[in-house]
């Protein structure tokens, strides 16, 4: 070992969904929207075609019209809002400015998988109280003390979501730290936190433009909050980075959010198409849990979750498999259009005959 590389800050990192390309694949293994985003957005990306001329100023480091978008949006004051590089970046930033105890922060055994990472690389000590048999947290486990708290509700890559009063009781429970609520698939027919955000000045609501609103390339994820909690983030940001928004981002992110009806007509069409594929599913032979979001966690039978994975992939359509203890027997499928999961159900049919 070189002596520099004791000191190394080591880190065992975060695996993201693979990210394959193949003609006629059927990509549904990272819970990206399968319609284009918002026909605004299309204009608008046009538009900066003529536009490379601002490439050579610095952004906006405010990043003024996408804040004052979301926060006209959410009927919030400015100053509640923070804008970074997708929810990542933001939920990053959380960890950092928010979870400096001693104390461990609390999220499930079974959650998005980043949470554990964040806590490691920023020497965040972490307690993960284990889902109940059915795959629902138990809210006692956050009654105790503690740095902090993370929730994703509907969580990943359970697809089960909780109510507004299990995360108010949470909350109201925890008036001594920040408890951050990820809610990175909201939209597909869960309740947000948000209403409570006039009651709790330690609650950080966190969404994303990557699922609902189709821009997982864009990389533009937001928190709501107190102003004192996003100011303290903005702190920490410009003490790291203060252009993280990119000018083509902060555009088209803006324009996303003025076009209402198109993100709820596609957030509508997922809801369907998830509801009538659960039930071909659960013809076929699987038990999905209930979802509240734009996947379904699926486990059959009698055929181990990693030999239907392994078929499938060598058919050219990827889902999401976990080895890991209480999932290892579950298949993480996003919702596509109607055609791919036909594509879908139809290989399977042949894997499972
Ligand atoms: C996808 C996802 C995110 C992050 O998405 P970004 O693309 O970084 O905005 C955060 N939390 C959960 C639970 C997710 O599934």
């Amino acid at each position: 070992m070189k002596a520099w590389e004791k000191n190394f800050r080591k880190v065992e990192p975060y695996t993201p969904g693979e990210q394959p390309v193949f003609a006629d694949m059927v990509k549904l293994n990272t819970n990206e929207n399968p319609y284009p985003p918002s026909p605004k957005v299309a204009q608008a990306f046009a538009l900066l075609g003529n536009q490379a001329g601002k490439c050579r100023l610095y952004p906006d480091f405010k990043a003024e019209v996408l804040v004052g978008a979301l926060s006209d949006y959410y009927g919030l004051e400015k100053n509640q809002v923070f804008v970074g590089v997708g929810s990542d970046d933001v939920l990053s930033v959380a960890f950092l400015t928010f979870f400096n105890s001693d104390k461990p922060i609390l999220f499930p055994d079974i959650t998005y998988s980043f949470y554990d990472v964040w806590a490691q690389v920023y020497a965040i000590p972490y307690e993960r109280p284990a889902l109940d048999e059915n795959f629902r947290i138990r809210r006692e486990d956050y009654y105790r003390e503690n740095g902090g708290i993370v929730i994703a509700n509907p969580n990943a890559p359970t697809s089960i979501a909780e109510g507004l009063e299990f995360i108010e009781d949470i909350v109201r429970h925890n008036t001594e730290s920040v408890v951050v609520v990820d809610e990175a698939y909201v939209d597909f027919g869960a309740q947000s936190a948000l209403p409570l955000l006039e009651k709790y000045e330690n609650l950080l609501v966190v969404q994303t433009f990557s699922k609902s609103r189709s821009m997982a390339g864009m990389r533009i994820g937001y928190a709501m909050g107190h102003p004192g909690l996003i100011q303290a983030m903005n702190d920490v940001k410009y003490s790291i980075n203060s252009y993280t928004m990119n000018y083509p981002s902060l555009v088209l992110g803006t324009a996303a959010v003025e076009d209402e009806a198109y993100f709820k007509e596609c957030c509508e069409k997922i809801i369907k198409t998830r509801e009538w594929a659960r039930e071909v599913l659960g013809r076929m032979g699987f038990s999905c849990l209930e979802s509240s979001a734009n996947f379904l966690f699926a486990a059959h039978g009698s055929v181990p979750a990693k030999k239907i994975f392994t078929a499938l992939r060598e058919r050219g359509i990827f889902v999401r498999y976990f080895d890991k203890p209480r999932i290892e027997n579950y298949l993480r499928i996003t919702v596509g259009t109607r055609e791919q999961m036909e594509r879908l159900f139809y290989a399977l049919s042949e894997i499972l005959r």
